[in-house]
């Protein structure tokens, strides 16, 4: 069996051994001897969870920066849809490959993804060795119907079935209120009832709110619940724009909430009542990056000062979104959320975790080792990143890299002359 035993790091400041045995912690105390096992010196660094992204468009890595500075529904409906409907299942796998070297270099072992051509993106997982949840797509057409291209990509991704590694999963991944028609919300909901996850888009902007009211005669948190979408296997994309009576309904089905501040600055699509929604409502919540193309990156320690910085603006309370609460939405409550044993180092559990590199200067003093990394630290800390008891990178090296790069290169110039 795999094993790795990591020497000397500290662990919420005191020095120990860590050993990893296949997938998991096996044993974590100072004075263990290796036995065969790769020995990494933890000396000059802490051992933290790594970052759980529960909300991305990963392949959207190739729209950076492709259209910035627009209304959310002329960015959809102008630029970045039009731009998607030419992006082969190739492209798709070279996009997730760049996603997931971005990903890794930031400390983020795990992402829920909804975007085009899963079983490209599944690929590309599989062999970054990171993971995944990757939903099922749904958008309907004007007919109502469910569109061809998720028909054919959502059968074949049911097909594969998650793959062999353990690390994959297949979620429902339904758009949101204002792209799915009401039969596929309800089927999906027939669907998804024993235990399966829902990914979805809601409350993102005043607008589709405004006009899920119109429609249904509710707002889409309430139109999800008459459908039958609310529970505890429910992740919620954004949840900006929540009355009081949407609180209470998020947090009595027991929905988790994926808080994604630089898209909602970005688009200028609102802030999410933190202080209400979490630390008075008592909503569970996570952290996603959203996409590329509007964030620019994927960056959970850029997202969770955003987090942090937005719930204090927002309620005009600098109290609010604690450092300790926004590290742990982005490490532990994102891998529960999707349901996987990790986000903590404790014996037992999987084996995901990043080495961080006490002697940066991002890092120095160090009377608050959470605090460094929620608003001092950007991914140039990060030495080295586990998952699943292997290790993706070490001293900031990540097999492949070279390679990743030129293929994304190759891709945008094609994406620039369309
Ligand atoms: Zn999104």
């Amino acid at each position: 069996m795999n094993s790795i035993l990591i020497r000397n790091v500290q662990l919420d400041g005191k020095g120990t051994d860590v050993l990893i045995e296949g997938n998991r912690f096996k044993r974590i105390a100072p004075g263990i001897e290796p036995e065969g096992a790769k020995v990494v010196d933890g000396s000059g660094k802490a051992i933290v969870p790594p970052f759980y992204n529960t909300h991305t468009h990963a392949a959207m890595t190739l729209l950076r920066g492709y259209a910035d500075d627009m209304e959310l529904f002329s960015w959809l409906n102008d630029y970045i849809w039009p731009a998607e409907a030419k992006l082969t299942g190739d492209d798709i796998y070279v996009g997730t490959r760049l996603a997931a070297l971005e990903m890794i270099r930031g400390g983020t072992v795990f992402f829920g993804d909804m975007y085009w051509h899963q079983p490209d993106a599944a690929r590309a997982v599989e062999e970054t060795g990171l993971r995944a949840a990757l939903g099922l797509l749904y958008i309907t057409g004007t007919d109502g119907e469910v569109l061809e291209r998720n028909r054919h990509n959502n059968a074949a991704l049911l097909e594969w079935n998650g793959g062999d590694s353990g690390r994959i999963q297949v979620v429902y991944g339904p758009h949101a209120v204002y792209t799915v028609s009401e039969p596929v919300l309800r089927q999906i909901a027939a669907d998804a009832r024993d235990g399966h996850r829902v990914h979805i888009h809601a409350s993102e902007t005043a607008r589709e709110v405004r006009e899920c009211i119109e429609a249904h005669g509710m707002s889409p948190i309430a139109w999800l619940d008459e459908v039958g979408l609310l529970g505890p296997h429910t992740i919620l994309a954004h949840a900006v724009h929540l009355s009081d009576e949407d609180i209470d309904l998020i947090r009595e089905r027991g929905c988790w909430i994926a808080h994604c501040p630089c898209s909602n600055f970005k688009l200028a699509s609102g802030q999410f009542r933190y202080r209400r929604a979490v630390e008075i409502g008592g909503c569970r919540f996570t952290i996603g990056t959203d996409g590329c193309a509007s964030n620019n990156n994927l960056s959970m320690l850029e997202e969770m000062k955003f987090a942090a910085l937005s719930a204090k603006g927002e309620s005009g309370d600098p109290t609010a979104g604690r450092d300790g609460d926004i590290f742990r939405a982005a490490t532990r409550s994102g891998a529960e959320a999707f349901g996987i044993d990790a986000g903590l180092i404790e014996e037992g559990r999987l084996a995901d975790a990043m080495l961080v590199d006490l002697d940066h200067p991002l890092l120095v003093p160090d009377y608050n080792l959470t605090a460094n990394l929620v608003y001092a630290a950007d991914s140039s800390v990060i030495d080295t990143v586990i998952c699943d008891g292997r290790i993706l990178m070490e001293h900031r090296k990540i097999d492949g890299e070279e390679e990743i790069i030129a293929d994304a290169r190759r891709v945008c110039a094609k994406i620039r002359a369309l």
